[in-house]
């Protein structure tokens, strides 16, 4: 394997979506590859100051740009930066257009906030405005998605419950066979982004 897949297969392993033999080929060249190391602990723990952030992040796009800049590494010098600006400028606008785009992102994904509701059968939940309930007593077969509201969970859901853009309260009789996953979208998708860029800046 050479290390550009490697670094691919990386980035799926982190959001776990790497099938059994790609997963070993991966652990191989780790193994075999002092830089992939490296880099793959770096990556690592990215995803691990993500998952560290707060859940709930207030919708203003402004606050969500300030913390997410603030995550950035941060430069003691910023006049390099002002300096690197005007001898590339091309670049400067690139990484202007980029910004604006996860803006423009933001706000379609603050905008959408519409109760969305997937799974098999869903005449075991009950809808009340944007709450999702399932009772006690009632069992849904298969995935649940619920996305833009809030769910509350008293009886089973046999596979993954998956939350976008909202909150879950799960009771103590609550019985969840599958993966329990809180997402929020936005700040997902621009980390998953950001760390597209970067690894490619790397790779360069
Ligand atoms: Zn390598």
């Amino acid at each position: 394997m050479d290390c550009k897949l490697a670094v691919s297969l990386m980035h799926d392993y982190l959001d776990d979506d790497l099938a059994k033999e790609q997963n070993m080929m991966l652990k191989a060249h780790l193994q075999s590859c002092a830089d992939c190391h490296m880099r793959f602990k770096e990556l690592e723990q990215t995803e691990m100051a993500l998952y560290s952030l707060p859940r709930h992040i207030p919708t203003a796009s402004k606050e969500l740009t300030e913390r997410i800049l603030n995550t950035l590494p941060k430069h003691k010098e910023p006049q390099i930066w002002v300096k690197w600006m005007k001898r590339h400028p091309a670049a400067t606008a690139a990484a202007l257009f980029l910004v604006v785009m996860l803006l423009s992102v933001i706000n379609v994904f603050n905008q959408d906030s519409q109760l969305v509701v997937q799974g098999n059968n869903l005449d075991q939940i009950v809808i009340e405005g944007n709450t999702v309930i399932v009772p006690e007593g009632n069992v849904v077969s298969g995935d649940l998605t619920i996305e833009n509201g809030k769910a509350e969970i008293f009886g089973d859901v046999e596979g993954n419950l998956t939350v976008i853009d909202g909150s879950l309260y799960t009771a103590s009789t609550a019985q969840i066979s599958g993966q329990v996953k809180s997402v929020d979208q936005a700040l997902d998708w621009i980390w998953f982004k950001l760390s597209n860029v970067f690894s490619e800046i790397a790779y360069r």
